[in-house]
């Protein structure tokens, strides 16, 4: 299965994504995780992409597409993935789409995430991560509305797109994820 989940910070992808790969199984390809990780380990990358993090930007497109392209082709992507904060652009979804079809893996689904914002910014102020700071906050989702949500519309055409009601509790939102994803297994 190879999936991409959408959805704005604190609607709760991190938690459903792992469920998600218990149950079925596919390489864990997080842009958010490689990028603390880089940063963690104070790579080139990693210190350059934390300038943007810290302030809640997204980090260039072409630094994410090169670390997604590189992960793509290990060979645990092999039997399925699922991309986890990635693509957050229109241009990052179209190099996406050119890397796949090269190498012949469509896309199975888009999984997304919906949210209301109200709740969304109660949620991130609760949870305490260096860039969870109301500033960086209110910019993060500011960067979802403008830059990622078009992409809902892209896979909407393509006939990918299938929403899930984000509100209720953890095994509620997965019981949704789940019945969606075991008409495609
Ligand atoms: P996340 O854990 O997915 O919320 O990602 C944390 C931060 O990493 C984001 O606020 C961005 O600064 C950066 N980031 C993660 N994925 C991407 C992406 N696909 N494009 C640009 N920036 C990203």
């Amino acid at each position: 299965m190879r999936l991409v989940f959408i959805g704005p910070p604190g609607a709760g992808k991190g938690t459903q994504a792992e469920y998600l790969i218990k149950k079925y199984h596919p390489a864990h390809l997080s842009t958010g995780d490689m990028l603390r990780a880089a940063r963690d380990a104070q790579t080139e990358v990693g210190l350059k992409a934390n300038e943007y993090m810290s302030r809640g930007e997204l980090v260039p497109d072409q630094i994410i597409i090169d670390i997604i392209a590189e992960r793509l082709n290990a060979d645990d992507c092999a039997q399925g993935f699922l991309l986890d904060g990635f693509p957050r652009t229109i241009a990052q979804a179209e190099a996406l789409d050119e890397m796949l079809t090269k190498n012949g893996t469509p896309l199975d689904i888009v999984l997304e995430l919906k949210v209301p914002e109200e709740e969304l910014f109660t949620r991130l102020a609760g949870r305490g991560r260096a860039d969870d700071k109301p500033e960086a906050i209110r910019t993060r989702l500011e960067g979802y509305r403008t830059q990622t949500s078009p992409l809902l519309d892209y896979y909407g055409t393509k006939g990918l797109l299938v929403t899930i009601d984000g509100l209720g509790t953890v095994e509620e939102i997965f019981d949704r994820i789940q019945t969606v994803l075991d008409k495609i297994a």
